[in-house]
């Protein structure tokens, strides 16, 4: 039996989604708890994120909006059974919806404020069965992080700091004038009031993560930070401890009921990218910089074994001056899913849906980048966008001089020598358009389909009719481009673990006492991103249900 310089019941290691979740159901057992996050910050990437969880049946839903059935059912039809996909199952998948559920529940008996995310967020693939035109989103209320005390500096800093829910800033842009004064005017005291009495709220995934620090340390947790784990310790096929730091020399703590691994991807790994997702690169990556990767490389020592390791939770970019230390880069999904804005390859040719999953329009990038140049690919947008929408944080109405001044946005007067800007053949680019602006007056995308689901139209214009939200002719010169290439909020291929979230050996089995939760394993979800939230949500699940099965608890109602 090895040494240990101390014991808690359960260990976790990293300070992610799934940590707290299991942390807590933990403490609610009597037992002992320790969390080891390498950073100087709690949180993880699920701080800095949206906060969003994707949750079927979940019970901010209305009466009857959904059921256990409609949720697998969906999750069945849009993953299946991939053999390239070991880490997602049918059990796995129907455990996320009913434990979710409970996990939910347990949290807000605990004091984690939830709610609803957004009355209207669709599934990404919401025309398969099952499939929810609503939203199955859950997010955190906004959060006075002040209530953390010492702690306050130490949570991870989120991307929204303000008193109101992200689907709010979401709306923003399309809100009718006395709407917008209203959210303003809200805002505007509730943060005139905050500085007065010492508030400072955060929203999105700083209030989750907030949130379920402040429970956590209420709980009697202990947290360390600028703990990093480098080693696992397992005796006869045991996970026993873990192998940490103490002023600069190896410390080793011991777990009697188990070990959580929630240490994240690798997404600021290039030599990992460059085996397992050629083509991508950490820079463009979103993700909290602790995401590097060496617990799947020391899961991988012990015998677990990786998989889905070239999936990425893609989420697409543009390269505005600046983005190199914007916290968060600028974005571009909503922006080639809007009327009057398209994405084409560097050939001049449009190859996917503009509109739907961020994970799959990355996914494609990366893919036609195999057959024709096409990262960056270039989104071809008219003067209407220009009016009507923002781009890059910015630029709705104007363009910002400097964008021009750099050349980062191209502008012509004709699609013709727009294309010579951008090295793309006139004649390809003009047909392309003018075939486009044949798709708009008929009223269907016939090649990609882009606006048939709720999602696509989700991403469009709301003011707009159902039909034409994600349509819209390029025809009123100038014409612009701007640069998109596959940037990333996560990865998310890991070790192997079953419906109790054990990690699994080669040969198929639980290795005892060893579990692992998001994007440190091969996603429950399998290569589909069905929805808002699919990556907090499976993490914060699947450590609950670690947390339980090692308590052994996994039959009992909590
Ligand atoms: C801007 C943005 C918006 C996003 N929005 C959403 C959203 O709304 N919903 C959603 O589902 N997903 C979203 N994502 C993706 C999502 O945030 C991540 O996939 C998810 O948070 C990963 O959670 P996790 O629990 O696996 O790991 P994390 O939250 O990243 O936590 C892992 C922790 O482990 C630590 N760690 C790593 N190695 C070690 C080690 N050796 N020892 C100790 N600690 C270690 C890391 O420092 C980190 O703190 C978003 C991401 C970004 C960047």
């Amino acid at each position: 039996m090895a040494d240990f310089d101390e014991t808690f019941d359960w260990v976790v290691v990293g300070c992610g989604g799934g940590s707290m979740s299991s942390a807590l159901l933990m403490r609610k057992a009597g037992k002992s708890v320790v969390i080891l996050e390498k950073t100087k910050y709690a949180g993880g990437t699920t701080s800095k994120s949206g906060g969003v969880i994707w949750l079927p049946n979940n019970p901010f839903m209305d009466p009857g909006e959904d059921s256990t059935e409609k949720g697998i059912t969906y999750l069945d039809a849009v993953i299946g059974d991939d053999p390239t996909a070991p880490g997602t199952s049918h059990e796995k998948r129907l455990a996320y919806i009913v434990e979710g559920r409970k996990m939910i529940e347990f949290l807000v008996r605990e004091g984690v404020q939830l709610l609803r995310g957004s009355k209207f967020w669709p599934d990404y693939y919401d025309e398969y069965p099952g499939g929810c035109k609503t939203s199955r989103t859950v997010v955190a209320r906004p959060f006075n992080k002040a209530e953390l005390g010492d702690w306050e500096p130490k949570l991870r800093q989120g991307f929204l700091e303000v008193p109101a829910l992200l689907d709010e800033g979401m709306q923003l842009p399309f809100m009718g004038g006395l709407d917008k004064l209203k959210f303003y005017v809200r805002v505007g005291s509730a943060m005139a009031w905050a500085k007065l009495t010492g508030k400072r709220w955060v929203t999105a995934g700083a209030a989750l993560q907030g949130r379920m620090l402040k429970a956590s340390l209420g709980a009697g947790a202990d947290i360390r930070l600028e703990t990093p784990v480098s080693e696992l310790v397992i005796e006869n096929g045991k996970a026993t401890g873990v192998v940490t730091t103490k002023d600069g020399k190896p410390w080793r703590i011991g777990a009697r009921l188990g070990i959580l691994i929630n240490a994240g991807g690798f997404a600021h790994n290039q030599e990992m990218r460059d085996k397992y997702m050629p083509g991508t690169r950490s820079e463009w990556s979103m993700t909290a910089e602790g995401d590097t990767g060496e617990m799947h490389r020391e899961l991988e020592r012990i015998g677990g074994t990786l998989a889905q390791m070239d999936e990425m939770v893609g989420f697409q970019m543009t390269r505005a001056p600046g983005w190199e230390t914007d916290y968060v880069a600028p974005g571009a999904q909503a922006v080639t899913a809007k009327p009057h804005a398209i994405l084409v390859d560097q050939t001049g040719v449009r190859y996917l849906n503009e509109g739907g999953s961020y994970e799959e329009y990355c996914e494609r990038m990366v893919k036609r980048n195999r057959e024709v140049p096409a990262i960056p690919s270039w989104a071809i947008l008219d003067q209407q966008y220009i009016d009507l929408y923002p781009l890059a944080n910015g630029g709705q109405g104007k363009v910002p001089a400097k964008w021009l001044e750099t050349g980062y946005i191209k502008k012509a007067d004709t699609i013709e020598e727009l294309a010579r800007q951008i090295n793309v053949d006139p004649a390809t680019l003009r047909a392309t358009v003018d075939r486009w602006n044949g798709f708009v007056d008929n009223g269907r995308d016939e090649d990609f389909h882009r606006g048939d689901r709720k999602y696509d139209q989700f991403l469009g214009d709301p003011r707009l009719n159902e039909q034409f939200r994600t349509l819209g002719r390029i025809d009123k010169a100038p014409f612009y481009s701007v640069d998109v290439i596959p940037g990333d909020v996560s990865t998310y291929g890991g070790v192997i673990t079953d419906v109790n979230s054990r990690v699994l050996k080669g040969d198929g089995t639980p290795f005892e006492g060893l579990y692992a939760c998001g994007v440190t394993t091969a996603s429950p979800m399998g290569r589909v991103y069905p929805g808002a939230g699919a990556s907090v949500g499976p993490s914060m699940t699947f450590g609950w249900i670690a947390a339980k099965h090692a308590a052994g608890l996994a039959n009992q109602a909590l």
